[in-house]
């Protein structure tokens, strides 16, 4: 008789990369993801150098080369455009591998061909995930069309609105909102800056991102990704609409946010009216959970640990939480695993939610807009060099990529 196969609810950037990784050791495993077709959902994210070298170990980086940007250099900027801090980044800042930015449906694309390619019927589309029972060494995970299937255990990597996060936690406080709106869009645009410089501009209240994540359609182009963020609630308060990734912004809306910036080499408010389509999503996150196991159930990516999106860590912590379960999975019994898995990656997650919400690593930015809201002259009469790599090394430490 065949092992029960490991059940992974949630085909998106973490599920996917744990069922690549639980068949390379020959594990089985089911994903079943909610969607009925796949579709290249989301614009720009960016996968630091650790979680890139855990998807080099599943032989995706000739994938990710194809559709994704290799970043060399980050720059933090104040809102007139002013240098703050630069910093290099992947193989350029020494790392044995690069950092991506690249779109997150093309990230998410090259991720399911490989799993389709690997997993076979393994991989289900269809099937949401609504419940769940557990006896004896056996999990049972129920779907909303009536289906039922059998498992040695049961992973929710259901993302932000996870069932089984509600099911392991009912009393837990849900979505939380820092009253920041994002607005996010791509388009092919002139490369500036080398073509793989990545820019963050402005403070935590009024920010602006730009990087390229592809090659563009026509010579010296490249998509670029932008984004703009602005408090625009009260962070006590839920946001106005329900988070949702494909929620279309309006040009009205973010407009008044966007004069705000100056950009030495691109015009932004150009780039933004040029974008057909782009989208809006509150800045939330959920609280740190004091566990994410039960028995032969836990959780993974975003349905454990959602985080603000500053620092480039959403999509690299799930796949470190793939790396470290499918590890644990291959080396001991399926609930010695899970613990362990959560001895390692509950306690090392929660640290980065908490400090993203503090800013993360762009607090490089906050300081220095508290101390000089008009701009500066000199950076050095505003902050000490060493003070602004504190913040830098401290959250690369923190993060776990740090050299
Ligand atoms: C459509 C979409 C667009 C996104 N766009 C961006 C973006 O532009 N930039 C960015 O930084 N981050 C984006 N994200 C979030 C980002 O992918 C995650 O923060 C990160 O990669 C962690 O991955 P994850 O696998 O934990 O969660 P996700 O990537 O969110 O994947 C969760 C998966 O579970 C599926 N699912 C949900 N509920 C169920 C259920 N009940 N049963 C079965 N399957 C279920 C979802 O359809 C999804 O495929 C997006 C997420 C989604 C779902």
């Amino acid at each position: 008789m065949s092992a029960a196969p490991i059940l992974i609810g949630g085909g998106g950037i973490g599920g996917l990369a744990l069922g690549l990784m639980l068949h390379q050791r020959g594990i089985p495993c089911i994903v079943a993801e909610s969607a009925p077709e796949v579709k290249q959902l989301g614009v720009g994210i960016n996968t630091l150098p650790h979680a890139i070298a855990e998807l080099e170990q599943l032989g995706l980086l000739p994938a990710l080369d194809a559709v994704g940007i290799r970043t060399r250099e980050l720059r933090y900027l104040d809102r007139f455009g002013s240098r703050i801090w630069t910093e290099a980044r992947g193989l350029h800042a020494g790392h044995s591998m690069p950092q991506f930015s690249i779109h997150r449906g093309r990230l998410h694309g090259v991720l399911w061909h490989a799993a389709a390619e690997r997993l076979g019927s393994a991989l289900r589309t269809g099937l949401r995930l609504t419940g769940h029972s557990q006896q004896g060494d056996r999990v049972l995970a129920e779907f909303a069309d009536g289906t039922r299937i059998e498992g040695a255990a049961l992973i929710g990597a259901d993302g932000i609105h996870s069932v089984l996060r509600q099911a392991l936690h009912p009393e837990d406080g849900g979505i939380r909102w820092n009253g920041i709106q994002m607005w996010r869009g791509a388009i092919d645009w002139p490369a500036y800056e080398g073509g793989d410089t990545m820019i963050v501009a402005g403070d935590m209240k009024e920010k602006l991102v730009l990087y390229p994540i592809g090659e563009g359609g026509t010579p010296g182009t490249r998509l670029t990704n932008w984004v703009v963020c602005a408090q625009i609630g009260d962070p006590a308060k839920p946001p106005r609409r329900r988070e949702d990734w494909s929620r279309p912004g309006r040009l009205e809306d973010v407009l008044p946010h966007v004069h705000r910036f100056r950009v030495p080499w691109l015009d932004v408010e150009a780039l933004v009216r040029a974008t057909p389509e782009f989208w809006e999503y509150p800045m939330c996150d959920r609280d740190p959970l004091p566990f994410w196991t039960q028995g032969r159930v836990t959780l993974l990516g975003d349905a454990a640990h959602p985080m603000y999106p500053v620092g480039s860590n959403g999509a690299s912590q799930a796949i470190l939480d793939a790396r470290k379960l499918a590890d644990a999975l291959a080396a001991m019994p399926v609930q010695q695993a899970l613990a362990e898995y959560e001895s390692v990656r509950l306690p090392a997650t929660r640290e980065v939610v908490l400090t993203n919400r503090r800013g993360g690593p762009e607090r490089v930015v906050d300081v220095v807009s508290e101390r000089a809201p008009d701009g500066f002259e000199r950076l050095e009469d505003v902050i000490a060099v060493e003070e602004l790599a504190a913040i830098a090394r401290g959250y690369a430490q923190m993060a776990g990529f740090a050299r």
